[in-house]
């Protein structure tokens, strides 16, 4: 068994490697190769954690597996990162562990891939201004994947602690990007792709004050009870999400489905539209909201990638499990 540890990831996955990875296996689940199976996610009862397991199988592309890991609040405290999580990979043929990798870097650039393939396929090609909502550690990577899909000529940005929008104003620097903190409707009003990345449990983004031919990636909520944008937003928006199971039972969509705003069949699985199966944005004026989960599968499709890149240059430690 090889194992990838989490120091090494940096120098072996890039974020173009990330998109690739989660728009592939993106379209594979369209086409009915790769699932997704149920998530399991538990307060355990000791130092407020919540721990849970996301696994998957892509079939074409071979990879079987699972992460494992949660949110331990009072590990910043500590020096450690809050969000733990670690990708076990199996052999499809036996079942038999084949690696483990370090999952805390991998989650984030999935994530911000995830937005990304989002805006790629959903934006408006002419979008210019991006709007951030949200400055905590995923946001960074939000911004820089957004902007290397996207021909942003600035970014504007709001958060609900105004002391943490440095880390915006320093993202945006060092992707060679103007930056503005702003007002709410100020964001709505200005920015073409708006990505909300909060842990918000009430609405923050309006509906009125979103403008037509916004795309909005909510990638935010992925837990029941989280919400970063009013419902009736999802109502006036063409919905598109990663999987449609975990999109209406704990995505941003959990809210209009539950109001009666919102179908589940008309929410789009973003993979239909990357493989072809169905339209993504239909008019220049039209919403699109991508309602951004975060899937196994994607993080199986980079930690795939991993492994490839630590076997090819040595990274990788092997370990005999007999
Ligand atoms: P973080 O703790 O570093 O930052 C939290 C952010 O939310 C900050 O901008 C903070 O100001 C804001 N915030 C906190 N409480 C709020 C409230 N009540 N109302 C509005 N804003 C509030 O967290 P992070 O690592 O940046 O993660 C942000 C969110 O993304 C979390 O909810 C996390 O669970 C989620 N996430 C989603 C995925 C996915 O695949 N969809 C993956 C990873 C993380």
């Amino acid at each position: 068994m090889l194992i990838v540890p989490e120091r090494e990831i940096a120098a072996l996955m890039t974020e173009a490697d990330a998109y690739e990875a989660v728009e592939a296996v993106f379209a594979a689940m369209a086409r009915g190769e790769a699932v997704n199976f149920p998530v399991i996610r538990e307060a355990i009862g000791h130092a407020d954690a919540l721990y849970g397991f996301k696994s998957g199988f892509d079939r074409a592309g071979e990879v079987l597996g699972v992460k494992a890991g949660g949110y331990w609040p009072g590990n910043a405290a500590k020096g450690l990162t809050n969000h733990q999580s670690t990708v076990f990979l199996f052999d499809p043929d036996s079942g038999r562990p084949a690696a483990m990798v370090g999952g805390n870097l991998l989650t984030a650039l999935r994530t911000a891939a995830a937005a990304a393939v989002s805006i790629r396929h959903l934006a408006r090609p002419e979008a210019k201004v991006l709007g951030m909502i949200g400055a905590g550690h995923q946001s960074a990577f939000q911004m820089r994947a957004a902007a290397r899909v996207g021909n942003f000529e600035r970014v504007v940005g709001w958060n609900l602690h105004p002391e943490m929008l440095d880390r915006l104003a320093a993202t945006a620097a060092e992707i060679g990007l103007p930056f503005e903190p702003v007002s709410l409707d100020a964001l709505g009003a200005e920015a073409d792709v708006i990505v909300t990345i909060t842990s918000s449990f009430a609405p923050i983004l309006m509906a009125a004050q979103v403008r037509p031919g916004t795309h909005v990636a909510c990638m935010g909520t992925d837990t029941k009870g989280k919400q970063e944008v009013e419902a009736a937003l999802l109502a006036r928006a063409r919905v598109f999400c990663d999987e449609r199971a975990q999109s209406v039972s704990l995505g941003e969509a959990q809210h209009a489905v539950a109001e009666g705003l919102l179908a589940p069949e008309a929410i789009t699985e973003i993979g239909a539209v990357i493989a072809g199966l169905a339209p993504g944005r239909q008019s220049a004026e039209e919403i699109t909201l991508f309602d951004g989960t975060g899937v196994a599968l994607q993080d199986l499709a980079v930690a795939a990638r991993v492994l490839e890149a630590a076997r090819a240059s040595g990274k990788a430690l092997e370990v005999d499990i007999g």
